[in-house]
């Protein structure tokens, strides 16, 4: 039953979608297992999100300048190196680097992340919530795993004693939980961290797409994201941060491109970002990536913003309605997250709901353990699996409420 308050909503979050860019599929029909199909309602933004059109737009413009990069005296070679190094500056701006931060091209946030782990010269503590892209890349060194409290101020308060008790180099955290959304307060916990002599990079590959990160204005040293989680194509991301590591660390990609010279016996190294693009580098994907920023960066605070907060509301609320779910928390007092929901239904396995809802109602979710064993294992068990709905511009409140009616239909009629 809607009530006037929800009409409005619906109204409103109509309204402020024309406002936003289009994606590349919007309309796609997807085949229902009663036969017939229906329009994709695309719940799983936070696995990846669809392209958007400017985007697509721009790829189909510069693919005739497609040519060597860095090492090409013809005209496509300097339009193509342009493209490159004008997308690495675009990017550095949309996570507000500063003048000396070094953008590096990677292929998404779990290759950024493991090429600052080449590059950290000592421990790194990160938290026990963590995707596994920001928990595995450390394991190769030094390092400790922080388990989180109840409340989001004793988390603090741990972790202000755990980097006390011990040298640590770089403090790794989510930006925003790719499991429950949740933010953690980041200028409160780069203060702590900068107190104790540490640096932080923030894993913003979920954060990203939803909110601005600015590096000058927060302290934060390092962020990693993805291409494909912004609305551009698979395989560009990137790590921006302070230089001096990014120039003293490992190569990441050692090769052509990443050296200033090469003897037999001796080789010297480019500087960063140099240093770590050895090989022909993916200026198509950066280039698009560049173009999702410029998109993206005015309706970050604006438009984008409310139209995922009010579905995220109307979600929540529909979600609160369907008998027996529960929805996963980390912090059951924070006050923050990004349009990330995951929830159980009790003894539904999320692999036949996550089946159900794509065959019978055209709605894609994703089931499992999000690439977040731990994280996992603590809300939900040695066996537990849950389901997870995301939004994002492109969704619309007929997908939310299409998801809730399948819910409510699935628990209440045992279909
Ligand atoms: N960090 C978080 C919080 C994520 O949600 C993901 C992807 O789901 C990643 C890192 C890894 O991103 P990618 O697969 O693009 O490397």
């Amino acid at each position: 039953q809607e009530t006037a308050v929800t009409l409005v909503l619906a109204r409103s979050a109509a309204a402020r979608a024309a406002d936003l860019p289009g994606v590349v599929g919007a309309d796609l029909q997807v085949p229902l297992v009663t036969g017939g199909s229906i329009a994709y309602a695309n719940l799983d933004l936070a696995a990846s999100a669809p392209a958007l059109q400017s985007v697509a737009a721009h790829v189909a413009e510069l693919l005739p300048y497609y040519a060597s990069v860095h090492r090409g005296a013809g005209y496509a070679s300097q339009v193509s190196t342009a493209l490159l190094e004008s997308a690495r500056v675009t990017v550095g701006e949309f996570v507000g680097a500063r003048s000396d931060d070094v953008v590096v091209f990677t292929r998404n946030t779990t290759d950024a992340l493991n090429l600052l782990a080449g590059c950290v010269p000592g421990p790194v503590l990160c938290l026990d919530v963590e995707h596994h892209a920001n928990q595995l890349p450390w394991q190769v060194g030094a390092h400790r795993v922080l388990r989180v409290a109840e409340t989001v101020e004793q988390t603090l308060a741990d972790l202000e004693a755990a980097l006390a008790s011990a040298p640590v180099a770089l403090l790794a955290v989510t930006g925003a939980s790719n499991v429950t959304g949740e933010t953690l307060p980041l200028e409160r916990l780069v203060d702590i961290a900068h107190r104790a002599g540490a640096r932080v990079v923030v894993d913003a590959a979920q954060l990203a797409p939803h909110r601005r990160v600015d590096l000058a204005a927060t302290g934060i040293d390092y962020v990693a994201l993805s291409g494909h989680k912004l609305y551009a194509p698979y395989g560009a991301g990137a790590i921006v941060g302070r230089r001096d590591w990014l120039d003293e660390g490992t190569p990441y990609l050692a090769g052509g491109g990443a050296v200033r010279e090469v003897r037999i016996d001796r080789t010297v190294w480019a500087a960063a970002p140099h240093r770590h693009e050895g090989g022909t580098p993916n200026v198509v994907g950066a280039a698009a990536l560049a173009q999702a920023c410029r998109t993206l960066a005015p309706l970050l605070d604006g438009a984008a913003h409310a139209h995922e907060k009010a579905l995220s509301d109307r979600l929540a609320a529909g979600l609160a309605t369907v008998p027996g779910l529960r929805t996963l928390r980390i912090w059951p007092d924070s006050t923050d997250r990004v349009a990330v929901h995951s929830f159980t239904l009790p003894d539904r396995p999320a692999g036949l709901v996550a089946a159900y809802l794509s065959a019978e109602h055209g709605i894609g979710v994703r089931d499992g353990r999000f690439c977040a064993h731990p994280l996992l294992l603590k809300l939900c068990g040695e066996s537990g699996e849950a389901l997870r709905a995301s939004i994002g511009i492109s969704t619309t409140a007929e997908h939310v409420d299409r998801l809730v009616a399948a819910l409510q239909q699935l628990t209440t009629r045992g279909a």
